[in-house]
C-alpha cells in the first residue's frame, strides 16, 4: 500500500467510527460523503444523504447565516468557520448541530471541497434553553419576593447564628428607627426603647426578642412596646423562627413584628373600662346580698317565694365572685399584688378549702380529696393562697364529669412547696397549654360545655403565685385529666 492510499485509509477510518458527524460537501453544497454519525444524527441512508445538498436538510431560518460564511471561506476571507444551526431530521423534526467548517484548497489554491464535523448539540440546546427560563422565573420570583418583603406591613429580620442581622425589611427599619434612636451595632441582642408588654420595664440584653431567637429559642406573640414618646411609640407583637441548615444545624433566625399599637390601646380601653364598672357594681351589689339575707332569715315568707329567693341570692353571689376577680385583676395591673404573709398552717389551708368544696363535689358526683400528710407552716398571704387552692379546685371541678376525681396534695421539700390539684377530667389541648393563663381565656371545650366562669380564674392563680415568688406548672392530657402544680419557695416562719 503506498503513502498516499493509506493516509487516505486511515483519513476514511477516523472520519466513519468518528462519534461525530462528519460530511465532504462541494462547492455547490452537495453531500458528497457523510460518516455513519451523520447519517444516524438525521436518520438517513448514506445513499440518500449522497443524493442531497446541504441547504435541504438546514432548517431554513438558519440557512442564511451558513450559506454567508460558506461564501465568505470560498472567497479566501476565512479558512474556516463555526455557527450553531438547526438541521431537519428525516422525519420532520429538529436537531441542533454544532457546525465547523473547512476549506480545503488544492496546491494552486483553487477550492476542493469542504470538510464539515457536526456536533448533535440538541439535549445540551434544550438544557440551556430550560436553565434560560429556570433562571428568568427565579429572577422574576426574587423580584416578586423583594417587592413582597418590603411592602408588607409586618417587619422581618434574619440573622445569622451569631446573631448578626443580615436582612431587614423597610417596615422593619421604621421599627428599628423608633426602637434605636441613637442608632443599632446590628447584632442581637442590643438594648434600646423597647419595653415589655406593660410598656413600663425596659427589656433586658437576655430579653430582648433577637437575642432569644439568636439562642434558638422560638416563639409567637410575644408583645412589647417600642420608642420613649407615649404618643409616638409602637406596641409590636413578635414571633421568631429557627433557620436550618442543610445539615440540620442551627443556621440562625426569622423574626417577624407586626404593629398591634391600636389592640393593645383597645385593650387598656378596656381594662379601665372594665375596673370602673366593677368598681361602681360593687356597692349596690353588696346591698342586694344583704337585704337578700334579711329576706333569706324570714320565716313568713311562702315556701314558692323562699325558693326564688334562694335562686336569687346564688346568683347574687356569683356575680359578686364574679366582680372580686375583676377587680382583681384591675388591681393587679395597675399597682400589682401586695402580700400580706404570715405564718399559715397550710395542711388546715388544703383541708378547709377541700371541705369547703365537698358539697359542689357531691352534687357532681365526684369525688374530693386531701392529701396532706404532714404539717406545713410556712410565710405566706393566707388569703390570697386561699383564693389559688379554691380557685384551682372550682376548675378541677368544673371540668370533670361524674364519677371523676379530684386530689389536693401538699408536700414540702428543703426549700420548696408544693400545691397540686389533680383532676381525672376532661384535659386541655396541647395548643390552648400557653395561654391558659391569659385574662379573659377560655378553652374551647369551656365553651361547649358552657360551664360558668369568665376566664379569669387561672390569671388569677398565676398573678398570686407570682406574687409569691413562684410559678404554676401544668400538665395535661385530653380526656385523662389535669393536674396544676404550684411551686412556691418555701419561707420558714
Ligand atoms: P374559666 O374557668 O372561667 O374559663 P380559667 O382562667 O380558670 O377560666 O381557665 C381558663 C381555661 O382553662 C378554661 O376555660 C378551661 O378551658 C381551661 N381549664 C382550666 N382548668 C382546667 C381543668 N382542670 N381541666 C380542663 N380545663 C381546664
Amino acid at each position: 500500500m503506498d503513502q498516499v492510499s493509506e493516509s487516505e485509509q486511515l483519513w476514511r477510518l477516523t472520519m466513519e467510527h468518528s462519534p461525530i458527524g462528519m460530511t465532504l460537501v462541494g462547492q455547490g453544497g452537495e453531500l458528497l460523503v457523510a460518516n455513519r454519525a451523520f447519517c444516524e444524527m438525521l436518520g438517513y441512508p448514506e445513499q440518500v444523504l449522497r443524493t442531497m445538498t446541504f441547504q435541504e436538510i438546514t432548517y431554513p431560518e438558519d440557512l442564511a447565516a451558513d450559506l454567508a460564511l460558506l461564501e465568505e471561506t470560498l472567497a479566501g476571507a476565512r479558512s474556516s468557520y463555526r455557527i450553531r444551526k438547526r438541521y431537519i431530521h428525516a422525519d420532520g423534526h429538529l436537531v441542533w448541530g454544532d457546525l465547523s467548517v473547512a476549506l480545503l484548497r488544492s496546491e494552486d489554491g483553487s477550492p476542493i471541497h469542504f470538510i464539515s464535523q457536526i456536533l448533535d448539540v440538541t439535549a445540551q440546546q434544550e438544557y440551556e434553553r430550560r436553565l434560560a427560563v429556570a433562571a428568568e422565573m427565579l429572577d422574576h420570583q426574587r423580584r416578586l419576593a423583594e417587592a413582597v418583603y418590603d411592602s408588607v406591613d409586618v417587619g422581618l429580620v434574619l440573622i445569622d447564628r451569631s446573631g448578626r442581622y443580615e436582612t431587614m425589611n423597610r417596615r422593619h427599619r421604621d421599627f428599628m428607627a423608633l426602637a434605636f434612636p441613637d442608632g443599632h451595632e446590628g447584632l442581637a441582642g442590643q438594648t434600646g426603647a423597647v419595653y415589655g408588654s406593660d410598656g413600663v420595664a425596659r427589656l433586658s440584653r437576655e430579653e430582648m426578642p433577637t437575642y432569644r431567637a439568636s439562642q434558638g429559642e422560638e416563639f409567637d406573640d410575644v408583645r412589647m412596646w417600642i420608642g420613649d414618646d407615649t404618643i409616638t411609640r409602637r406596641a409590636l407583637s413578635v414571633s421568631a423562627r429557627t433557620v436550618h441548615d442543610q445539615e440540620g444545624g442551627f443556621a440562625g433566625a426569622a423574626l417577624a413584628y407586626t404593629d398591634v399599637t391600636d389592640f393593645m390601646r383597645a385593650l387598656d380601653v378596656k381594662d379601665e373600662f372594665v375596673a370602673s364598672v366593677s368598681h361602681e357594681l360593687r356597692t349596690p351589689l353588696t346591698a342586694v346580698l344583704g337585704h337578700l339575707e334579711l329576706l333569706a332569715d324570714r320565716t313568713d315568707l311562702p315556701a314558692d317565694m323562699a325558693q326564688q329567693v334562694r335562686v336569687i341570692e346564688r346568683n347574687a353571689v356569683r356575680l359578686r365572685h364574679l366582680v372580686g376577680d375583676l377587680l382583681h385583676v384591675a388591681q393587679v395591673r395597675d399597682s400589682g399584688l401586695q402580700l400580706a404573709r404570715s405564718a399559715i398552717d397550710l395542711r388546715l389551708l388544703v383541708q378547709q378549702a377541700v371541705e369547703a368544696a365537698i358539697p359542689s363535689a357531691q352534687a357532681a358526683r365526684v369525688t374530693l380529696l386531701a392529701d396532706a400528710a404532714d404539717d406545713v407552716v410556712a410565710m405566706v398571704d393566707g388569703q390570697r393562697l386561699r383564693q389559688v387552692v379554691d380557685n384551682l379546685i372550682s376548675n378541677a371541678l368544673k371540668y370533670s364529669d361524674g364519677g371523676g376525681s379530684i386530689t389536693v396534695s401538699l408536700q414540702r421539700t428543703e426549700d420548696l412547696l408544693d400545691i397540686a390539684v389533680t383532676d381525672t377530667g376532661i384535659g386541655i389541648d396541647e395548643a390552648e397549654l400557653d395561654r391558659l393563663f391569659t385574662r379573659f381565656f377560655r378553652g374551647q371545650q369551656a365553651q361547649v360545655r358552657m360551664a360558668p366562669g369568665a376566664g379569669l380564674g387561672l390569671s388569677i392563680v398565676q398573678s398570686i403565685v407570682q406574687a409569691h415568688g413562684g410559678r404554676v406548672q401544668v400538665e395535661s392530657e385530653v380526656g385523662v385529666g389535669s393536674r396544676f402544680r404550684v411551686l412556691l419557695p418555701y419561707i420558714a416562719p
